[in-house]
């Protein structure tokens, strides 16, 4: 099996004090999956987040920080605590097995090691947790378009504003809607307006592609685009990138009065965030701006001369 199918199979993170139980597991599960090591809590917990693990395998008792500050620790983190943990250890009585499902855990694996055991326990709760991202991904994904939802968006936005907040850099969005949208839903029906919604937000996502930038769509044909560290300039840079795509597109609109293919009209609004205040007033800028986009001839984007 390849590199690359053994990480689709599943990185497993191996947590033990004693390399001799780090080496049997590994070598349990080796063929199946990708395998990462380490031997105490502080390098559990710095692997987990460097390598983000689908799975971790994890010694209860460990000199130091021992398994169940482990846990406390993941899920204690937003970005850890989804991480599956499997305790494996020689405590065998109904309470300690308790105190490993308290913590957290979602299984319980005592030593010795039957490997047949392992595997299949290891198997399954990665079948769970695949189940489990996939759930969470379409909860924040719009079902149309594949780009992130509201819901995703008010998250993020809210994460990122903090963020840049605390490391003093702007952070923009722009406010985005399709004109004549219902003309070309009444004219050329629904479904060419579902796939016009597609083939212009594929086209909007091709122009903000650093990782940070999200394209949401916030309601029938509005969508957003949170640019974060973004100042002014660049996100003008964005907006005439987003009209050069989209005239590129060509896609007939024999229904509006503004040109006779598809366009859309933005409202652009950059801020420095504070940690005292949130997204709303920015995003009413955006969205005043995008009114005045409208109003001006649509086709085009407006920006706050005061931003
Ligand atoms: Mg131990």
């Amino acid at each position: 099996m390849s590199w690359t199918d053994l990480a689709r199979n599943g990185r497993i993170l191996v947590v033990d004090d004693a390399m001799e139980n780090i080496q049997i597991l590994h070598h349990a599960l080796r063929e199946e999956h990708e395998v990462l090591f380490a031997l105490d809590g502080e390098q559990a917990l710095q692997i987990a987040r460097d390598q983000q693990p689908d799975l971790i395998l994890l010694d209860a008792v460990m000199p130091g920080m021992d398994g169940y500050a482990v846990v406390a620790a993941l899920r204690g983190s937003p970005r850890l605590q989804d991480i599956p943990v499997i305790f494996v250890t020689a405590l065998s009585r109904p309470e300690d097995e308790t105190r490993a499902l308290e913590a957290g855990a979602v299984d319980f694996i005592s030593k010795p090691f039957n490997v047949a055991v392992v595997r299949a326990r290891v198997r399954s709760q990665l079948t769970i947790k695949r189940q489990a991202d996939a759930m969470r991904e379409l909860s924040m994904t719009d079902g149309l378009t594949g780009v992130a939802n509201r819901r995703n968006f008010n998250d993020t936005v809210d994460a990122e504003w903090r963020r840049c907040a605390r490391a003093g850099l702007p952070l923009s969005v722009i406010m985005i809607d399709i004109d004549h949208f219902k003309l070309y839903n009444d004219h050329y029906g629904h479904q060419a307006g579902d796939g016009c919604l597609q083939d212009v937000s594929a086209a909007m996502k091709r122009c903000a592609t650093r990782p940070q930038d999200m394209l949401a769509r916030y309601g029938g044909e509005e969508f957003i685009l949170l640019l974060p560290q973004e100042g002014a300039d660049g996100t003008e840079v964005v907006a005439n990138r987003i009209l050069d795509e989209v005239r590129k597109l060509a896609l007939p609109h024999a229904a509006s009065v503004t040109a006779p293919h598809v366009t859309l009209s933005m409202g652009l609004a950059t801020v420095m965030p504070q940690d005292s205040s949130d997204p709303h007033a920015l995003i009413r800028t955006a969205d005043a701006n995008l009114y005045r986009a409208k109003q001006t001839g649509r086709n085009r984007y407006c920006i706050s001369l005061d931003s």
